[in-house]
Formats: structure tokens, C-alpha cells, sequence
């Protein structure tokens, strides 16, 4: 099989007194994700779809949430390690598409930086990393900014 498709999917809650880092970057909001590690939703959803397009479970699985060594963790530095594996099973990513969904921090003003982020921690041009927010039009448990929750979709071929 040449060609594998995974999906990614993350919520965290967003709390007052923790940096925005979303999308491996800190965005400017006055709440940021509540997690064990920098709760980066952006970067969790994505490692979810590379390791579920190779077959290699999830992101909690290999990280465990309760386990000291990842409390506070750059979520880039999971990701590294979830493409390492990626690699190692025989497949590269060809491209990500991401839907962010959150009345908390804008994501269209960064779409760019976003982007270019993701794109240089998975290894992909800028233009094979398509990112968007999506608002909950007021409704929902994430309405006032309460969360963010992200859906991740990946491309892996086989080299
Ligand atoms: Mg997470």
C-alpha cells in the first residue's frame, strides 16, 4: 500500500495564566490550553493523524498523561518523536490539513505563521500544511472561548 490517510482529533480546555501555544507558536490571547504537557491541541491532533495513517496508535499511548517526564513537554518534541516512528514504519508525510475550532484566539491573522510552523516541524513545504478556525457560532461547549478543539487529517506515502 503506497498511500495511508489518518485522523487526528483534540480538545483542551482554556484557562487564564497559560501562553496560547497552538500550532507549535504562541498566540496572542489572554487564555492559553490546559494540559500535562503545553496542551498544544494543534500539534496533539496532528501526531494523532501521522501515527493513526501509520498504524501506530495514538499520542496518549506513546505519552502518557499521568507520567512526570512529560508534564510541562514542548508538544514539538512529542511530535518529533511520533514522526521518527512514522519514518521508521516506512512513510513520510505528503500533506496535513487542519480544522481548528475555538471562540477563543483568532487563527485566520496566523494563518501564515501557522503554517510555516507546522510545515518546518513535519518536514513539509508550507503549501502541503493547510490550517483554518472555525468559530462554534456561539453555541456549544466551546462558545465564550472555554476551549479549542482540533481536527487533523494526514497524507503518509510510502518510501
Ligand atoms: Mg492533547
Amino acid at each position: 500500500m503506497n498511500y495511508r490517510i489518518g485522523i487526528g482529533l483534540d480538545v483542551h480546555r482554556l484557562v487564564e495564566g497559560r501562553p496560547c501555544r497552538l500550532g507549535g507558536i504562541d498566540l496572542p490571547h489572554d487564555k492559553g490550553p490546559l494540559g500535562h504537557s503545553d496542551g498544544d491541541a494543534v500539534l496533539h491532533a496532528i501526531a494523532d493523524a501521522l501515527l493513526g495513517a501509520a498504524g501506530l496508535d495514538d499520542l496518549g499511548t506513546l505519552f502518557d498523561d499521568r507520567d512526570p517526564r512529560w508534564k510541562g513537554a514542548d508538544s514539538a518534541v512529542l511530535l518529533a518523536e511520533c514522526l521518527r516512528r512514522v519514518r521508521v514504519a516506512g512513510y513520510a508525510p505528503v500533506n496535513l490539513d487542519v480544522a481548528v475550532v475555538t471562540e477563543g484566539p483568532r487563527i485566520a491573522p496566523h494563518r501564515a505563521a501557522l503554517r510555516a510552523r507546522i510545515a518546518e516541524l513535519v518536514g513539509l513545504d508550507a503549501a502541503a500544511v493547510n490550517i483554518k478556525g472555525k468559530s462554534v457560532e456561539g453555541l456549544g461547549a466551546l462558545a465564550g472561548g472555554t476551549g479549542v478543539a482540533v481536527q487533523a487529517v494526514c497524507l503518509l506515502q510510502r518510501v
